[in-house]
């Protein structure tokens, strides 16, 4: 049984649930349904190990993160293995990709805690000022089912590197991944304590954390159904809050069309489309748009869909029944409202073992109006909505009319347009000519019901650090 880890120790639960590989339905694992009594516990842990480790110097706590990144790039096979047997994200990505990625994370806030400093404002010949970033205390971290090795990493490397204690609480649909990363953390010499995962579901184990009164910030990576009413449960705790996206792709008819091409595809069909960044509105100016759409889906009809084990698979299975019910349900959708399948539309052949499993073709809608739900609401699988445009004010009207506001990806040669693009596009990241290429030191998050905070190099300190400012009399 997958239990939970609390100070450095397995602990279990009354309880317990199944986690179930989603390539065949076959059940992974069962593990331990966790709620307040062993969020109560966790916290505990995590405020008593507080002190020493807030304690300990910047330097030491960088050398245990590095050991910790070290240790996960040693593990990167069996990790990306257990974390596509329980997401259906394919090894390609897991074992290229996601898991090397986290270790990355390791690394990189180890060099920020290091070079944190303050800003000093000499008032007058009376007053000196000066701030300080000291860590927060017990934070709680909530990551969703989509890349949650990577998502865990992600806070819990700024967390931990800036002094703070963690409870971490995965996703009930692919737990596996963050106990292997507790295990890790002890070995890598983090003491227990520091680091605690408590597994089960939102409604209690992370109904139970939000609302914990020793819990002093949140970093949360979800839906804005859920981001919302953490708000409203959170009281008066520092947040952070990832949420949905509906990002549009916008495709000018002056832009390098085989580099656009490529990036369309990659943006919406990697990792499923169970991506929040997903370019899933593509926006495409008139003159291009017959042979773009053509393009499109013949590239769509190539993608191999099946075994997310095999390196060469694009498309492996959505995460849960649940989850396919809801995807399949925006391909009818979208037929009713009437736009116009160009590819899929129906459920994809795969091997007997796989028969079992929660698969949808990927499949390509053209001739999508905007106000149309399948382009308004975030689908969260491997579902493009293809959009025509006349001219710019049009791109930026239509790229804006949505309730989401994560990502954004403008495509063109003109420089001019690429800035006012960027300037009037209602989005906490803009990408020109660029799919998703992350520097770990941009800021990461968005804007409208796509969230609030930023997370990211210094960015990080906003959730996981409280600034402090010093007023000396002289
Ligand atoms: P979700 O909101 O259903 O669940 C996310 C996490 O919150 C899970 O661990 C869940 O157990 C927990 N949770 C549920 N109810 C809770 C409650 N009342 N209190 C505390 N925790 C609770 O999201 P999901 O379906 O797991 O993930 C998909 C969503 O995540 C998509 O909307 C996607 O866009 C978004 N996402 C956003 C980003 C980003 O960086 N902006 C990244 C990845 C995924």
């Amino acid at each position: 049984m997958l239990k939970h880890m609390i100070n450095g120790k397995r602990v279990e639960s009354r309880e317990v649930f199944e986690t179930r590989n989603p390539a065949t339905n076959e059940v992974l694992a069962e593990v331990a349904a966790g709620g307040a009594e062993e969020i109560a516990a966790a916290v505990q842990a995590a405020k008593d190990a507080f002190p020493a480790w807030a304690a300990k110097p910047a330097a030491e706590r960088a050398k245990l993160m590095r050991n910790l990144g070290e240790l996960i790039t040693k593990n990167v096979p069996e990790i990306a293995e257990m974390e596509t047997n329980d997401t259906g994200q394919v090894i390609g990505q897991t074992k290229k990709a996601l898991v090397p990625r986290a270790a990355d994370n390791f690394h990189f806030f180890a060099e920020v805690c290091t070079r944190m400093d303050g800003d000093c404002y000499p008032s007058d010949d009376t007053h000196l000022n000066y701030t300080m970033f000291q860590p927060v205390g017990v934070c709680a971290l909530i990551s969703p089912w989509n890349v949650p090795f990577m998502t865990a990493t992600w806070k819990t490397a700024p967390c931990l590197a800036l002094g703070n204690t963690a409870v971490l609480k995965m996703s009930e649909l692919s737990p596996m991944t963050a106990d292997r990363l507790a295990e890790l953390a002890l070995e890598a010499g983090i003491p227990a304590g520091v680091l605690n995962v408590v597994q089960g579901y939102g409604a209690t184990v992370g109904d139970a954390l939000v609302r914990h009164p020793d819990v002093r910030a949140i970093s949360f990576t979800g839906s804005t159904a859920t981001g919302t009413r953490i708000i409203q449960n959170a009281g008066l705790k520092k947040y952070s809050m990832e949420l949905g996206g509906k990002s549009p792709f916008i495709i000018f008819d002056d832009a390098d069309y085989e580099r656009a091409l490529d990036a369309a595809v990659f943006m919406i069909f990697s990792n499923n489309g169970e991506r929040c960044t997903a370019g899933s509105r593509i926006l495409i100016q008139e003159s291009i748009y017959d042979r773009f759409v053509a393009d499109f889906a013949a590239r769509a009809s190539r993608l191999k869909v099946g075994d997310p084990l095999d390196p060469d698979t694009i498309i492996g299975p959505m995460i849960s029944r649940d989850h396919w019910e809801k995807v399949t349900s925006y391909i009818e959708l979208g037929k009713q409202e009437g736009a116009r399948v160009v590819f899929g539309g129906c459920t994809p052949e795969v091997p007997e073992k796989f028969r079992n499993g929660f698969w949808v073709q990927p499949t390509v809608f053209a001739d999508v109006d905007n106000l149309m739900r399948i382009a308004q609401e975030e689908i969260f699988g491997p579902v493009p909505c293809l959009i025509r445009f006349k001219d710019e004010a049009q791109a930026l009207q239509i790229a804006n009319d949505v309730a989401y506001g994560l990502s954004s990806y403008v495509w063109t040669e003109s420089t001019g347009r690429a800035l006012r693009m960027a300037r009037g596009i209602e989005s906490g990241m803009v990408f020109v000519n660029s799919q998703n290429v992350r520097d770990l030191r941009q800021p990461f998050g968005g804007t409208k019901a796509s969230g609030t905070g930023r997370e990211g190099g210094h960015w990080s300190f906003e959730v996981f650090a409280e600034a402090k400012n010093v007023c000396m009399s002289l």
